[in-house]
């Protein structure tokens, strides 16, 4: 409405006034009064101050109709005329920068670097994690791709011990044992001694590596996934325990056109567990000692280690007395590890393998005959494991010698299924009938059988999650092991 105004004021302005001839023009900065001035020239003048962005921009009129400054240069500020209404109103001079809008900006210098950043982080927190999981994986095919033989080198292993071998490289290595050169190396020095045993899946040999003994066992070659996965999980980092049979080299080789798969480990003349409590009966005390060193061993399996040089809890899978060996100091060790199941929180997997191996019947749990075992859960495999163990101690109590009394030995349900049971006839007498091994009542005269008696009937639970942790007995055996020392008898 103002503008409306002043364009009739003006116009009337403009025709009353025949011989010169008067603008009306717009007025910003300066001296104005209003938006609007009256003259002969319209003018825009500019000034732009060195390293700066601002203009200060003025415009207005002149009475003259040729001013002396318009069109006037000096670099900083800078002067056009015109002549026409409100011609210079739109006028501009100088350039100006747009500046972009504050959103935008503060969106290009702040969140557009922070996302990219948490992008690029995620993505490499996720190729790490690709990366570590595939890396056993990698070194272990690097095994199988062990490649030339001609550069096998006795100087990579010169004149040392199996002993100083191992302490060297576990102590300063990953902490699992040789590398894989090296295992190659002296797996290719061994000469076969002795068939010592036959397991179901192949032969053991003891052999020699420059003057010691060591065990070798030969997988046949259609069993390579169990070869595999005893190599790759005797391989796990921080595996290395005194009851846990001590890993030495692993190797693949092609002779013949066939390939000979070797797993070279600690010699144990005593052999088996199975074989030991066939010829020799044991006092309760060492008894103890064969529960103890056991229930430590699958404890160390059982569990998982954090940190770098951690470990990922393992499950057996196929505990029995055939597959612990008996050391020279009566302690055992675990052995077989063909078809363990490996379980990282951390790293969030579980790994069962693709062995198609099963374990052995007469030891199966009742959940795993019936097949109602949780698969995807590794709590229920360490749940088989415990039913296992339960069995075992029930071996060794059998040849335990009480009051000049010792019964013979026996597998567990000799007496309630045939030589070689099927799956079937495991079911029936463990799932259907619910039937445990017979614990005879001359074993709670003596204070460990007792103890034992105890703990072996909470291995036997029908319901997996019943029975004891394997740490839950090592605490039990430890405490009885220490009253024992005390000479506190407790029953
Ligand atoms: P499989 O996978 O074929 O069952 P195992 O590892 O259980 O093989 O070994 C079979 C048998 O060989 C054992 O029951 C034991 O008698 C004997 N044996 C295995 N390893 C050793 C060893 N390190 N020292 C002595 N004897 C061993
Ligand atoms: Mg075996």
């Amino acid at each position: 409405m103002q503008n409306r105004i002043f364009w009739i004021l003006s116009l009337a302005f403009v025709t009353s006034a025949s011989d010169v001839t008067y603008y009306s023009c717009s007025c910003h900065g300066g001296g104005c009064s209003g938006n609007f001035c009256t003259g002969r020239t319209c003018f825009v003048t500019e000034e732009k101050l060195p390293d700066s962005k601002e203009i200060f921009r003025v415009r207005g009129c002149f009475n003259t109709s040729i001013a002396e400054q318009c069109n006037s240069r000096t670099g900083i500020t800078e002067a056009t005329c015109c002549y026409s209404h409100l011609c210079n109103a739109n006028i501009t001079i100088f350039p100006t920068e747009v500046e972009p809008p504050i959103t935008t900006s503060l969106l290009l210098v702040t969140i557009l670097p922070v996302g990219l950043l948490l992008i690029l982080a995620i993505l490499f927190t996720f190729l790490f994690w690709k990366l570590r999981r595939k890396s056993r994986k990698k070194s272990l095919a690097r095994l199988i791709d062990f490649g030339n033989p001609d550069i096998i080198n006795a100087s990579t292993v010169g004149d040392s011990t199996l002993g100083d071998l191992l302490d060297d490289y576990c102590t300063t290595g990953s902490g699992s044992g040789l590398p894989f050169l090296v295992q190659r190396t002296v797996a290719r020095q061994v000469t076969l001694v002795e068939c010592v045993g036959k397991g179901r899946y192949g032969e053991v040999w003891r052999g020699t590596w420059q003057g010691e003994n060591v065990a070798v066992k030969i997988f046949s070659s259609r069993d390579e996934q169990s070869w595999f996965r005893e190599t790759e999980i005797y391989n796990t980092v921080l595996l290395r325990h005194e009851n846990i049979l001590g890993f030495i080299a692993s190797d693949m080789t092609s002779r013949n056109s066939s390939t000979q798969l070797w797993l070279i480990t600690h010699y144990h003349d005593t052999g088996s567990l199975y074989d030991y409590l066939q010829r020799t009966t044991v006092d309760s005390k060492a008894c103890l000692q064969l529960a103890v060193s056991i229930i430590c061993g699958l404890v160390h399996l059982h569990v998982e280690i954090f940190g770098t040089q951690g470990k990922p809890a393992i499950a057996h899978r196929d505990l029995k007395s055939r597959n612990i060996l008996v050391k020279a100091n009566n302690q055992c060790c675990i052995a077989d590890l063909g078809l363990a199941v490996m379980h990282s929180q951390t790293e969030d997997y579980l790994d069962v393998g693709n062995n198609p191996r099963v374990g052995t019947k007469r030891y199966m749990a009742p959940e795993v005959l019936d097949e109602t075992i949780r698969t995807d859960s590794f709590e229920s495999y360490k749940q088989t494991d415990v039913w296992a163990y339960g069995l075992v101690l029930w071996e060794i109590c059998r040849r335990t010698v009480i009051n000049g009394m010792v019964e013979d030995y026996k597998p567990p349900f000799y007496d309630m299924v045939p030589h070689d049971p099927s799956f079937e006839d495991m079911k029936k007498v463990v799932c259907i009938d619910q039937q445990r091994p017979n614990i005879p009542n001359t074993w709670c005269v003596d204070n460990v059988l007792s103890a034992l008696r105890k703990i072996m009937r909470e291995c036997w639970y029908q319901s997996p999650s019943a029975r004891l942790t394997a740490l839950r007995i090592k605490k039990t055996l430890n405490n009885l092991k220490n009253s024992l020392q005390e000479g506190k008898q407790e029953c």
